[in-house]
C-alpha cells in the first residue's frame, strides 16, 4: 500500500504504527456501521463482477469512526492499490495531476479532509471523476490552450468531517454518500475485545464494557484507552486487564464516567463561567478557549451536542441543564 507524501502527519510514527496494527483487516473484523457496510459491499461486489472501478463515494462523520480503515478494506477487496492523501496537503494542481497520472486502473484514491482541499485543485477533480480525463490549461489569456490527459479508471473515496462544506459540483459527482454514526457501547466493547487480543492481553468483560462506555462512541478513543490500560496492567504485573485498572487509567487520563475529557469539561466550564451558560458564538468561544475553530467544531462539539451537554441555537451555543449538572457533579 502506498502512503503518499501528501498524507497529513497528524499522528506520530508510533501512533500510526499502533493504529495500523489495530486496524480491522477485512469486512468480518469491521464492527458496526451496518448501513454503510451494506452499501459498500454492494458497490465492491458490483465493481468486481463488472471488472471495472468501483463508483466514487463520500464517507462523512467525526474523526476516528473508521473511514480510513474502511477505505483500506475496500481497496483490499477490489484487489487494488490504495493511495492515501490529505486534501489540504495538496497545494498545487500539478501535485494532484501527478498523483492521478500515476494511478493504475481500479486503484482507490482516498482523500482525507476533502472539504479542505483548495478550490483550484478541486476543479481538476471534476473531469477526472466524471470522464477519467484531466483538463490542463496551458498559458494565460487569449493564447491559453487546454490539454487533455487520460487517467486510468479509478475510485475516489472522499472522507470529510463536514460534508456540508463540500461544494455542490464535487458532492454531486459521488455516487455513494455515506454517513458514519457514533458506535454503540456493545460495538465498542467488541472492538476492545478484538484489539486486546491483537495486543496479546486478556481483558475482563466488565473492563471492556467500561472502556467502551467512556470512549465517546469512537473506536480510536477506545483503542487509546485500551493501550493505556494495558500499560497499567503490565506495570502492575497483572496478566489480565480488570475493571480496577480501567478506573485508574481513566482517572489518570482525566476522562470522566461520561467519557468527557479535560477539554470537553473546559468548554462547558467556559460557557458557564464566561458566558452565563450562553448563547455564545463559536468565534467568541474559541477565542476564550484559545483553540482553533475547526478543532472545537469537528472534534469536541459533535459529541457534546449528541449527548445533550450543549445545544445549538440560531444565536449560538448554549449549555444545557444536563451540561450544567455534569459540571457541578465534577466540582463536588
Ligand atoms: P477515521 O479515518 O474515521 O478518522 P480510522 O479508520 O483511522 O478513523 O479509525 C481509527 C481506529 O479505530 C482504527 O485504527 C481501528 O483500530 C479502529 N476502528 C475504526 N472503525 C472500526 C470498526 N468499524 N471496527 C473495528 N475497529 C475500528
Amino acid at each position: 500500500m502506498e502512503v503518499d507524501r501528501f498524507l497529513s502527519s497528524g499522528s506520530s510514527g508510533n501512533e500510526t504504527q499502533y493504529e495500523n496494527r489495530l486496524r480491522p483487516q477485512g469486512f468480518s473484523e469491521y464492527i458496526g456501521q451496518k448501513k454503510v457496510v451494506e452499501n459498500i459491499l454492494v458497490m465492491v461486489e458490483s465493481a468486481n463482477i463488472r471488472k471495472q472501478a468501483m463508483d466514487h463515494c463520500l464517507l462523512s462523520g467525526p474523526p476516528g469512526l473508521g473511514k480510513t480503515s474502511l477505505a483500506m478494506i475496500i481497496a483490499q477487496s477490489l484487489g487494488s492499490e490504495l493511495h492515501l492523501i490529505s486534501g489540504p496537503a495538496i497545494e498545487k494542481k500539478g501535485d494532484l495531476a501527478a498523483i492521478l497520472t500515476n494511478i493504475q486502473p481500479r486503484d482507490v484514491l482516498f482523500i482525507d479532509e476533502i472539504h479542505r482541499m483548495h478550490i483550484s485543485v478541486e476543479e481538476i477533480l471534476y473531469s477526472a471523476m466524471e470522464d477519467f480525463r484531466l483538463d490542463i490549461v496551458l498559458g494565460q489569456g487569449p493564447s491559453a490552450r487546454t490539454m487533455q490527459i487520460d487517467v486510468a479508471p479509478f475510485t475516489l473515496i472522499g472522507a470529510t468531517t463536514k460534508s456540508g462544506l463540500l461544494s455542490n459540483p464535487l458532492r454531486t459527482r459521488f455516487m455513494g454518500n455515506l454517513h458514519f454514526d457514533y458506535y454503540k457501547t456493545e460495538e465498542l466493547a467488541q472492538i476492545v475485545e478484538n484489539n486486546a487480543e491483537k495486543l496479546e492481553i486478556d481483558i475482563d468483560p466488565e473492563a471492556r464494557t467500561h472502556i467502551a462506555r467512556c470512549s465517546r462512541g469512537t473506536p480510536r478513543i477506545a483503542n487509546r484507552v485500551l493501550r493505556r490500560v494495558r500499560d497499567f496492567a503490565l506495570v502492575d504485573g497483572a496478566d489480565r486487564i480488570c475493571e480496577k485498572q480501567v478506573l485508574k487509567s481513566l482517572d489518570l487520563m482525566e476522562i470522566d464516567e461520561c467519557g468527557l475529557d479535560r477539554m470537553d469539561r473546559k468548554i462547558l466550564q467556559v460557557m458557564e463561567e464566561y458566558y452565563g451558560g450562553g448563547p455564545v458564538g463559536i468565534e467568541a468561544l474559541c477565542a476564550t478557549l484559545g483553540e482553533e475553530r475547526s478543532t472545537i467544531e469537528d472534534v469536541f462539539e459533535p459529541f457534546l451536542l449528541k449527548e445533550g451537554f450543549i445545544t445549538r441555537t440560531p444565536r449560538g451555543r448554549e449549555l444545557s441543564q444536563k451540561g450544567l449538572d455534569h459540571l457541578q457533579s465534577q466540582q463536588l
